[in-house]
């Protein structure tokens, strides 16, 4: 594996992510899991831990986490053990959180993604079931904390990687398939700013061959941007107390968005701390096979089937099918256009370059393109049965794009970028051409590529670019060796 260097030293990244699990209910208990609803209308005496409640786990949360494990190619453990992490805050009323510890739901599996052009694969190690905190609200105004319940008990997977990363770019990339895997099948609204994805990177640097160095994990990550600003800074930052001669200490920091840097919050817990034992409230988490088999059945197709099917059937690049699998709307677009001209690749080329240009540039979603599939089939039609050139073709996308018009034909016309397919007109182009470039005429026919490059550059300028680009070239390479 190549990685790149700074300044000598070989970054490793591993990745923990909560993503939120969209239930309608808690984990343990029926009070609603709803966004933004009033302080501690939504935390019921479960959530609270009055005492004599028992937590129920909810089989939805369940499915969802077993819908993961599937999306991923991990196993999913037949048995399962929920366990109590014990530690004090104020928004952790029962002193404790339900977490899985030894023996996890989803066990292994992989990430797979595109780093640029290269592929990479990140190896989980595994995903489990726990519930969430509440919140502490600082209301300085009145220079009083309150506590808020509602989101005590909601449910998480968490999400751990191998520390298989080796840069912030490859890092941001996992980070985002990893939401779109949750998204696509529907377990988690993916939404950061609400915090249903938040992501910790745990960083540390080495030299090239050396054990793995210490690592310092920045916390609570909540958009790609700052994820990989954050990074970046923690790289530099433990680079240059490396060569100071300082050793990193294991620490867990925060990112601050106003400063650009990270901060150490507190020096980092061992698994000790936390006196993890299996939670005497819980049985066992039991999957029976068949239940795996039927969530199975239940699931749409995965980006990663999804993508093999349009190499299959399309005969695509495995680079152009996983770029279309990026999110459903836009492998749906890419289908519909595709099917409707017949030319899966030009669909393809045409999704992936004008289209997706247009959509980053104006930051919209491609639910919200201007042009349709359908559209979009229809020039393509006109490309491949040489009505226009690529370039004109181009032309009239930009048309269609800023609805200047509608209708595929009736652009080209009204612009009159049909292409010239006459070889009768196109003869006498270059007849005229040929006479009128001797010197050009005597390099080519000295064996210069170039000159036979000018003169088609000059015939196409004379049919004001409509020319048909190959009967141009064939029928000037023609007469020149006639
Ligand atoms: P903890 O139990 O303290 O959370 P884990 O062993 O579960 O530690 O690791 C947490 C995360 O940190 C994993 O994603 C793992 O890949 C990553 N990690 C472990 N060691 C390193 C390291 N030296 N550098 C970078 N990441 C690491
Ligand atoms: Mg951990």
């Amino acid at each position: 594996m190549t990685s790149k260097l700074i300044q000598g030293y070989e970054v490793v990244i591993g990745f923990e992510t909560h993503a939120q699990l969209s239930t309608q209910s808690k984990i343990f208990s029926r009070a609603a899991t709803a966004f933004g609803a009033e302080p501690n209308t939504q935390a019921c005496a479960v959530d609270l831990a009055l005492p004599g409640t028992l937590p129920v786990m909810n089989r939805g949360a369940v499915e969802r986490a077993i819908e993961f494990g599937l999306a991923v190619n991990a196993t999913i453990a037949p048995r399962s053990i929920f366990a109590r992490k014990n530690y004090f805050y104020p928004d952790l009323p029962k002193g404790y959180q339900i977490s899985q510890f030894e023996i996890p739901v989803v066990q292994g599996g992989s990430v797979e993604f595109f780093l640029g052009e290269e592929k990479k694969s990140v190896r989980l190690v595994r995903a489990h079931l726990e519930e969430d905190a509440g919140k502490s609200l600082h209301e300085d105004f009145i220079g009083q904390s309150g506590i808020d319940l509602n989101r005590a008990g909601t449910p998480l997977l968490e999400i751990v990687t191998e520390p298989d990363m080796r840069g912030s770019e490859e890092a941001v990339a996992y980070a985002k398939e990893l939401h779109k895997i949750v998204t696509w099948i529907g377990i988690c609204d993916g939404n950061m700013q609400e915090g249903s994805f938040r992501c910790d990177a745990n960083v540390s640097v080495r030299k090239p061959g050396q054990p793995l160095g210490t690592r310092r994990e920045i916390k609570n990550l909540n958009s790609f941007k700052f994820m990989q600003q954050a990074i970046d800074y923690e790289i530099r930052w433990q680079i240059e107390q490396i060569e100071d001669g300082h050793a990193i200490q294991q620490a867990t920091v925060l990112f601050d968005p106003d400063t650009g840097e990270t901060r150490a919050m507190r020096t980092k817990e061992d698994a000790a701390d936390y006196r993890y034992f299996p939670d005497p409230d819980l049985p066992p988490l039991v999957v029976a096979p068949e239940w795996v088999e039927r969530v199975r059945g239940q699931m749409a197709e995965l980006p990663r089937v999804m993508a093999a099917r349009f190499v299959a059937d399309y005969g695509l690049p495995e680079y152009d099918a996983t770029t279309l699998t990026q999110s459903k709307s836009m492998a749906a677009y890419f289908e519909a256009a595709a099917q409707a001209c017949g030319q899966p690749k030009l669909a393809s080329n045409w999704v992936m370059g004008e289209v997706s240009r247009r959509l980053n540039a104006q930051d919209i979603g491609i639910d919200a393109a201007p042009v349709s599939p359908a559209q979009l089939a229809a020039l393509i039609g006109r490309i491949a049965d040489n009505t226009v050139s690529n370039s004109a073709a181009r032309q009239v996308f930009d048309a269609l794009w800023s609805r200047e018009g509608s209708d595929v034909d009736a652009v080209i016309e009204a612009k009159g970028l049909k292409q010239m397919n006459d070889t009768g007109a196109l003869e006498k182009i270059i007849d005229d051409i040929i006479a009128a470039n001797p010197d050009n005429v005597a390099q080519f026919r000295a064996g210069k590529d170039k000159a036979f490059n000018a003169l088609v550059g000059q015939a196409m300028k004379a049919t004001k670019g409509k020319g048909n680009p190959q009967q141009v070239n064939d029928l000037l390479r023609k007469k020149l060796q006639g």
